[in-house]
């Protein structure tokens, strides 16, 4: 499994980078966790457009789904212009059924409704959720290998919650939203600190972990100390177009 950092920002791009987004591929498999600000530019560094099978959204934040809309034109543009007869495949929740809905259209995608119960396939990977502590609906995603027994755990956006830690547990890499240092307090918004990170990863025994959902603020070596100090293993910050072959 081939994962390649798209955007790591929280809330807002910095100049010519993304917000969430994460390019996982295995075999001919190619699909995006979440789609941000900015996704749709940095994604054709690495593939065309047309090759991507689908995008699985934890939650309907413009931070994490912004570039979607554009991302379906393009599909509309390649279906026409028969450089690909696939539809895009759009994975999310129904929770909020207004946001779903709106989600996409039949010819150009495919919009299906994941849940807690039944891990989605997609080529060879295993994809599970649970539900994360966010102001609004937002899932944690397990993709597992079926070829190589690898696991990625991505915990999208939450607040640090004693629940993620079995659903990270055997995590090769796991993806933690860091978006406050260690003496902030990230809860009421949401959202975990470096040290609460340090927390998650060292009671899910996750083998290395990639800081992603960076803040605006501060200095994110410092947020990678914080983590690194209360977790022994390797801490990397996220950073456009890096790849992690697990
Ligand atoms: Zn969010």
């Amino acid at each position: 499994m081939k994962v390649t950092v798209i955007g790591y920002w929280g809330a807002y791009p910095e100049a010519n980078e993304a917000t969430s987004c994460f390019l996982i591929e295995e075999g001919q498999t190619k699909v995006l966790l979440d789609c941000g600000s900015g996704a749709v530019a940095q994604l054709q560094n690495k593939i065309e457009l047309k090759e991507l099978d689908g995008v699985i959204l934890s939650h309907y934040h413009h931070d994490h789904m912004a570039d979607l809309g554009v991302l379906t034109y393009s599909r509309i543009v390649d279906i026409s212009l028969e450089k690909t007869d696939r539809p895009l495949q759009i994975f999310a929740h129904n929770h909020d059924m207004k946001a779903f809905d709106s989600l996409g259209s039949a010819t150009y995608t495919s919009v299906v409704a994941y849940n807690e119960s039944t891990p989605l396939i997609i080529g060879s990977l295993i994809v599970s959720f649970q539900k994360t502590a966010h102001p609004i609906t937002c899932y944690a995603m397990k993709i597992e290998s079926q070829l190589t027994d690898k696991v990625l755990v991505y915990t999208a956006d939450t607040a640090f919650d004693e629940a993620l830690i079995p659903f990270a547990e055997r995590a090769d890499l796991l993806i933690a939203e860091t978006s406050f240092y260690a003496d902030q307090d990230g809860s009421q918004f949401g959202h975990m600190t470096s040290e609460e990170v340090a927390q998650l990863a060292t009671a899910s025994q996750a083998k290395s972990v990639l800081l992603s959902h960076l803040p605006h603020f501060g200095f994110h070596h410092q947020l990678k100390s914080e983590v690194q100090r209360g977790y022994g293993k390797q801490v990397t910050l996220a950073s456009t177009g890096a790849i992690f072959h697990l």
